[in-house]
């Protein structure tokens, strides 16, 4: 209350924080680039006080003393209110630095490169289940500080936090975090790698020894960034039991070494799942989950939409979508996913890569149907690794037939475009949908 604030960007988050801290009776002011084009948003915000400035970032407007500035996540650090603000030492927090601030509740987060949507969702079923009560937040659900908001302490918020988010924290102090893995992402926002991995270790900075970091012992480049923390550290594995945190062989999952839960009950196909099946199996049991909780989940969930999400079996075959596979590093997880017969339904916006990354992981492909932009180079490229049949399909419904009229009971067919949507859609999901419509309406 009294603060001065300003928040950067309208959005959802940033509408979220300005309602948030004008009911804690903080001055806010808004400011966002895009001009107000009767958005209801400026409306309902001016209704409640808030001095709304659309249209541009006037040169003027930390002049009025901002005590912080509360900036969308996706608003880069080269923008130049936000260049002006770090020289005059001014805090820049993104929203879930207010989640934070305004609740009890504990926290849960999670960050990574890849799988915290699919971590997240894991580990809110299993609470959920266990009756724990988790809130499930971040860029998964709604806006981390809208649910921290109406959150009680008996409340877990399960938090699926960015590496942008993570980059505005100062208090912020999950008690239980997981680290899922570390790839090159993001560079053009973060700079360089290493800015990129440092923000995801942010996620740790505030933690004591009450609290848990869950983290990738399979990639030793993490540890680099937690070298520091006070966290209690509780490594995960895939390559074997082990009696450190949480490991798993082809037999069973471990917990300290001792076998909690056999491979066989598990249903989420793929190596890179596994992983994010320890570390949301970890988070569970930290925070005190029963095991027929965690068991009951992992024996029944078969994946988020569109992330190598089970559609249905037909006739034999087996239909998975995994539209949310935008690069080559997703499809590649994908294809090692299975050892069935699979025919690939890839193609979309052309960026003029290379699929060559998946050349290792086309033995088990016995077709390829080609869709949008990069259809016909996905089609040469299948011919390239010795695929026998390749063909291009304008549109998803189009390739669908294809792909049925090549397929044979025992095999998998999957999408997973290693491409973006947007020559064909507005986004993935559009495009998971479509699929799914495709395979619901498969006929005999
Ligand atoms: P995120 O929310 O981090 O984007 P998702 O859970 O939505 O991650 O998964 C996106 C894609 O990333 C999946 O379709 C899958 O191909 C791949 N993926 C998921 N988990 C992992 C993992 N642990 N390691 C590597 N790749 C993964």
């Amino acid at each position: 209350a009294g603060k001065k604030a300003l928040v950067l960007g309208l959005a959802k988050s940033g509408h979220a924080a300005a309602t948030l801290l004008s009911d804690c009776g903080a001055v806010v002011t808004l400011n966002d680039f895009a001009p107000e084009d009767n958005n209801p948003l400026v409306a309902e915000l001016r209704d409640k006080g808030v001095t709304v400035i659309c249209g541009g970032h006037p040169d003027t407007i930390l002049h009025e003393g901002f005590d912080f500035i509360v900036k969308n996540p996706g608003i880069p650090y080269s923008n130049p209110v936000i260049i002006q603000a770090e020289q005059l030492g001014v805090p820049i927090w993104t929203e879930i630095e207010l989640a934070y601030l305004i609740s009890d509740a504990p926290i849960i987060a999670i960050t990574g490169s890849n799988g915290k949507t699919t971590t997240t969702t894991l580990l809110y079923h299993m609470l959920n289940i266990g009756n724990l009560h988790p809130l499930i937040a971040g860029n998964i659900g709604t806006v981390a500080s809208t649910v921290a908001r109406h959150a009680t302490k008996e409340e877990a918020i399960v938090l699926e936090a960015s590496s942008f988010q993570l980059m505005g924290v100062d208090a912020f102090r999950p008690h239980i975090a997981i680290w899922t893995n570390l790839y090159e992402a993001h560079l053009d926002y973060h700079g360089s790698a290493e800015a990129y991995a440092e923000a995801k270790a942010q996620v740790t900075k505030n933690q004591t020894a009450t609290d848990f970091l869950i983290f990738n012992a399979d990639q030793p480049e993490i540890q680099r960034y937690i070298s520091e923390t006070n966290a209690t550290l509780v490594p995960f594995t895939t390559k074997g039991r082990s009696v450190q945190g949480i490991s798993a062989d082809e037999l069973s999952i471990y917990w300290l070494g001792e076998p909690i839960i056999s491979r066989k009950k598990i249903t989420l196909p793929g190596a890179h799942n596994l992983e994010n099946i320890l570390s949301a199996t970890a988070a569970a049991l930290l925070y005190g989950c029963e095991r027929s909780a965690i068991e009951s989940v992992l024996s029944s969930f078969t994946g988020v939409r569109h992330r190598m999400q089970f559609v249905k079996e037909f006739n034999g075959r087996k239909f998975y979508n995994d539209s949310k596979a935008t690069n080559t590093l997703a499809t590649k997880s994908a294809l090692s996913s299975f050892e069935t017969p699979t025919i690939l339904i890839a193609g979309g916006l052309d960026r003029g890569h290379s699929f060559e990354e998946l050349r290792p992981h086309m033995n088990n492909v016995k077709a390829v149907i080609g869709i949008g932009e990069t259809g016909d180079r996905f089609v040469q490229f299948a011919y390239s690794c010795g695929v026998r049949v390749a063909k291009e399909a304008g549109t998803l419904p189009e390739a669908m037939k294809e792909a049925y009229a090549v397929s044979e009971k025992g095999d998998t067919v999957l999408l997973s475009p290693a491409c973006a949507s947007w020559d064909q859609y507005p986004n993935f999901e559009a495009r998971g949908d479509e699929f799914i419509g495709a395979v619901q309406q498969l006929k005999i």
